[in-house]
């Protein structure tokens, strides 16, 4: 199976701290190599992972915010240093386009890379993709900020041995695919009769939100859900205020929402220690919960087994 994980460039909010840099994001899904919302550092947390620069398919910035794209500046003039061969797509709030041509042209240099420039202009906007469909959920902040998530679609998964008992093989598979079924010798056979049907599988990245419907819709059956946790349940009057989460309702939005495999990240500096994080979501949410570190990498989770029929 194709690779789909995501590496962790940095996990801190609003200020780095001597352990934490500034965001950073990078989901590899199949062919998509996509970087959300780099902060300030993000070029060079990349070389200290196995992903470069030129492997960089896609941009997707939540807002406008500086922890999450004063490192737009640095990896866009590295796409162009590296004359990256592919165009590469820019995602990001339509009313935050003043700050982002800012951005991309911060300084002097020799642009070569083709960025495609694609601004999100409504909640709910969907791109397609080869491998699923990209959409973005407009989130609750205090400037105009959009969440994203990727879906693939539900498929089949022909299974070998039932293909072999009716001795189907080579073309005619995609057309029993395709079609939907194939007439044997006077036998029809369909393809629920070779196949079990697969569950497409789900990436969430919610930053920076108070509670909104944008959340739930984004986190709804995530394999792998990337959330806000700035504060902790002690500070839930300041998070409401700003237009942040605490570990406790990025937890519980994942109980009720479906999720596999929960990261939290973009922690505020005033906390110490992590472990605090776990703690708090522990209590809400009973499934895997890692608490990100940067330079960390996280697997989708094993598909999820559809249920028969
Ligand atoms: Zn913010």
């Amino acid at each position: 199976m194709s690779m789909r994980e995501l590496v962790v460039l940095g996990t801190a909010s609003q200020a780095p701290t001597r352990q934490r840099n500034h965001n950073g994001y990078v989901l590899r899904w199949d062919d998509e190599v996509i970087l959300f919302d780099p902060g300030e550092g993000s070029q060079r947390q990349l070389l200290h992972t196995t992903v470069t620069a030129s492997d960089l398919t896609r941009i997707c910035v939540t807002h406008f915010h500086g922890d999450h794209c004063l490192g737009l500046p640095g990896t866009i003039q590295r796409l162009s240093l590296d004359r990256v061969p592919h165009p590469v797509a820019v995602h990001f709030p339509a009313g935050g386009a003043e700050y982002f041509a800012r951005l991309r042209h911060a300084t002097s240099f020799y642009e070569t890379a083709e960025l495609r420039v694609e601004p999100i202009e409504a909640d709910g906007q969907r791109i397609a993709l080869s491998c699923g469909t990209l959409e973005a959920r407009r989130l609750r902040h205090p400037i105009e900020t959009y969440g994203y998530r990727l879906v693939e679609p539900d498929g089949h998964r022909m299974l070998p041995d039932k293909l072999a008992a009716y001795g189907i093989a080579g073309p005619a598979v995609g057309e029993l695919i395709r079609v939907g079924h194939l007439d044997l010798d006077g036998r029809r056979v369909t393809r629920d009769e070779v196949s079990e049907p697969r569950h497409g599988q789900r990436f969430a990245f919610v930053m920076d939100t108070g509670l909104c419907d944008g959340v739930y819709a984004l986190a709804e059956h995530a394999d792998l859900l990337v959330i806000e946790s700035t504060f902790l349940e002690s500070e839930a009057a300041l998070a409401a205020e700003v237009g942040h989460l605490t570990a406790a309702q990025a937890a519980r939005v994942a109980t009720e929402s479906g999720v596999r495999r929960l990261v939290l990240t973009h922690f505020s500096q005033r906390y110490a220690d992590p472990r605090r994080f776990h703690d708090e979501a522990r209590e809400h949410f009973d499934g895997d919960l890692i608490i990100a570190e940067d330079l960390t990498t996280v697997q989708l989770p094993p598909r999820r087994v559809a249920s028969a029929g």
